[in-house]
């Protein structure tokens, strides 16, 4: 039987007075915006608990995004379950002296009651801030920053890369240092959340996962802002545009498409994906075309900043075959030279080369989320691969590669995340037979946190120094990059941290490696 208009509204009277007090009740009647967005409640506690970000710059404008969740990890998030105004500005000063745009838009029960306001009509290149005002509640300032005219000669850029920021194995200090650091934005690998459950005698375990593996929403949604609560990763959110991709831990370690690790039947595993789709949009300051469809997410996407760099974006997990080899580190698998191994799919690829193929940057990026170098990481003769990277899948490895070398494209940088260590090195067809010249060269940034403290080299990373010529930095702590771009060259600072297990950590720059324009090569800056 349909539920009566009135009795719908009365039934929000009651959340609402729950939620916000008895003077909430009586505003019941009045501000009905859009017959169904509720203004001008009093939150009885502070609504923007999981702060601020903004993403996706262009050069008139960016996403920005909030979430109202005044109680974050109880069922319905302290939120009535009802549609709520949200008021945003847009100001060119820090103090909004100058209001530049201002509206309104609902924060929806459907998203969780999260906000992404595409904000256009901006000047390029420069910083902005922004807010957000619910009821009484003013939210944090945060500064965006749009992109420079796209095809504009452009002298310089910096980027921050990062991702990995599993928050049981240490303090997201990283972020504190990054949100302090000068770049036009952040580039986050993936492994935003990690779906795992934190076992009680496991080490390093420094903070530890509310509730169990995430399998439904409000499992992920619960994660997200037990994440998002963590002051450090609001600073960085809340100082830089973030261009976001997600990598496995966003739904489950190693997902390839329709599979889980576990082998659940395909359309038991897309619930999930589906599921976990829906709380990495409504957590992730997206655009609306990365708007979940089902189990589906578009999330590979290109930015230009001047004539100085062509970022592509890629989705190395959605459109992959599965792992050859039983998803193992195998020292003998033939499997990672299947002809038919897709890795972006064929209709990403064809953009991507597309891309490729029209730039005229200086700088050519795939901004990705795992290894392109196929490390021999056994030695000995004895070759082992990481089958969940690039190194599993050959023949589309091959193709990306020869598709740069045959168009004779100069100066791709591979940005990378995943392994939870930092590498530069260089890119080959083959890289345990490289050639003279390298194709492409490769910069992976560690982790925010997985993995804690780490070390500066154990004797893994020394072997595998000596077992692959391409490969010329090695480094085990945690931390994030900060790419320097100049039309001359690209220089890639490792920040690295002496630990996250406590609040002193402290940040130091381990090695500065640059690539001189047109080179091809690493060296030491
Ligand atoms: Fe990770
Ligand atoms: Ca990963």
């Amino acid at each position: 039987m349909p539920v009566r208009h009135h009795e719908r509204l009365e039934f929000t009277r009651r959340r609402l007075i729950q939620t916000f007090g008895a003077a909430a009740g009586a505003l019941i009647s009045a501000p009905l915006i859009g017959q169904s967005a509720f203004a001008q409640a009093a939150f009885t506690r502070y609504p923007f608990t999981l702060g601020v970000a903004s993403g996706d710059p262009a050069p008139d404008g960016f996403v920005i995004w909030t979430r109202l969740a005044p109680d974050p990890m109880q069922i319905g998030y302290g939120m009535p379950t009802a549609p709520f105004e949200v008021d945003w500005e847009v100001a060119s000063d820090e103090r909004f002296a100058n209001v530049v745009q201002s509206g309104k838009a609902v924060a929806s029960p459907i998203l969780g009651h999260s906000v992404h306001v595409e904000v256009a009509g901006l000047q390029p290149a420069r910083h902005y801030w922004y807010r957000f005002t619910a009821a009484d509640a003013r939210s944090p300032t945060g500064r965006a920053r749009t992109a420079p005219l796209s095809g504009a000669a452009l002298a310089h850029a910096r980027i921050g890369v990062a991702g990995c920021q599993r928050y049981d194995n240490g303090l997201f200090t990283a972020h504190r240092y990054l949100a302090a650091e000068d770049v036009d934005f952040v580039y986050l690998y993936g492994d935003y959340i990690y779906e795992y459950y934190s076992p009680p005698s496991s080490t390093p375990y420094v903070r530890t996962h509310l509730g169990g593996i995430c399998y439904s929403l409000d499992d992920y949604r619960r994660r997200y802002a037990q994440y998002k609560m963590d002051p450090d990763l609001q600073a960085s959110h809340a100082a830089h545009s973030w261009f976001a991709v997600w990598d496995d831990h966003e739904i489950d370690n190693n997902w390839a498409s329709d599979m889980d690790m576990a082998g659940d039947p395909a359309p038991l595993f897309n619930l999930r994906r589906q599921a976990a789709a829906q709380a990495y949009y409504e957590n992730l300051p997206l655009r609306a075309t990365a708007m979940p469809a089902g189990a589906a997410m578009q999330l590979y996407r290109c930015a230009q900043y001047g004539d100085l760099l062509d970022v592509s974006f890629l989705d190395t997990r959605q459109y992959r075959t599965d792992q050859p080899c039983d998803d193992r580190y195998p020292s003998n698998c033939p499997g990672v030279n299947a002809p038919d191994a897709q890795f972006m799919g064929l209709e990403q690829e064809a953009w991507l080369f597309s891309n490729l193929g029209k730039s005229t940057a200086k700088w050519n990026v795939l901004a990705q989320q795992v290894m392109m170098m196929d490390l021999d990481r056994a030695g000995d003769g004895k070759v082992a691969y990481n089958v969940d990277s690039w190194a599993g899948y050959r023949a589309p490895r091959n193709r990306v590669l020869s598709a740069i070398q045959s168009r004779n494209i100069q100066n791709v940088v591979v940005l990378t995340g995943d392994e939870h260590v930092n590498y530069a090195g260089e890119l080959h067809l083959d890289d345990r037979d490289p050639g003279p010249r390298p194709i492409a060269l490769e910069f992976v940034g560690t982790s925010i946190a997985s993995g804690g403290d780490g070390q500066d080299q154990n004797q893994t990373a020394r072997n595998l120094l000596d077992w692959n010529p391409p490969l010329k930095f090695v480094n085990q702590q945690r931390g994030y990059l900060i790419c320097d771009v100049t039309p001359e060259r690209w220089l890639t600072e490792f920040r690295v941290l002496d630990k996250i297990s406590d609040t002193t950590g402290q940040l130091s720059t381990r090695a500065r490696l640059a690539i001189a324009s047109g080179s091809n090569q690493l060296s030491a800056a």
